[in-house]
């Protein structure tokens, strides 16, 4: 069985109990174990809250009979883009491919989002964008990064209140790296936040060590 999160040996024998005798209260869990209520409340508080158990007040605690990967689905539909975003790193449209490569080692980010002079998002370069532009026998320093650019409307982008999990398919599916975090504005979207593949993977650490 897929578990979300490892079981200590007391709670795994708390998970036994209820499932051989719930609805069982606390109390009764306790006086099984030889332990009292008070000890046993952070694990009953764990395992209610990682989806195994589930408690009605006045009956007890009972098991939910959820396999580790329906838990697992329901723990990933909690994380939302809000709660993992990281700052975005931009550059205006008019600068140079030359000052955006040196921009990008200096912030240490993979994507840089190109906004126009009202700070509205009209674009994307990549790491392997400003590589294609370097090979060219362009001069880097007057080749300015809108002519190289992925740019609006075929940015893919995101919102806060997005579920990481919709945004992570996107990454896959469009075989890019990061999304810039947006909010619609008037005449177009201002750019708060991005999601990269980094960000996705701490979330997905973060589920393994959520025992909250
Ligand atoms: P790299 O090119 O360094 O491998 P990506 O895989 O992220 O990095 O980028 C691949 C291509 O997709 C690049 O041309 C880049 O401009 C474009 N791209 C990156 N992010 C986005 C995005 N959020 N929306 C649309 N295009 C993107």
């Amino acid at each position: 069985m897929v578990t979300t999160i490892e079981l200590n040996k007391r709670q795994s024998e708390i998970l036994q109990i209820v499932k051989q005798n719930g609805p069982i209260t606390g109390e009764q869990i306790a006086e099984r174990l030889h332990l009292t209520r008070a000890t046993l409340r952070p694990d009953l508080a764990i395992l209610t809250m990682a989806g195994f158990l589930d408690a009605r007040p006045r009956v007890g605690y009972f098991y939910t009979g959820k396999s580790g990967t329906q838990l697992l689905t329901e723990n990933l539909k909690k994380l939302y883009v809000k709660d993992f975003q990281s700052l975005p790193v931009v550059v205006n449209d008019n600068v140079s491919v030359y000052d955006a490569i040196c921009h990008m080692f200096l912030e240490d980010v993979g994507t840089l989002f190109v906004v126009d002079q009202k700070s509205m998002l009209v674009g994307v370069l990549s790491r392997k964008d400003l590589l294609r532009a370097s090979i060219g026998q362009q001069d880097l320093t007057s080749l300015p990064v809108n002519v190289i650019m992925t740019r609006m409307p075929n940015v893919t982008y995101c919102e806060k209140d997005d579920l990481l999990v919709n945004v992570a398919s996107k990454l896959i599916d469009k075989q890019i790296d990061s999304l810039p975090v947006v909010r619609k504005v008037e005449n177009g979207y201002e750019v708060f936040g991005r999601i990269t593949k980094t960000n996705i993977t701490k979330a997905f650490v973060s589920l393994s060590k959520d025992e909250s």
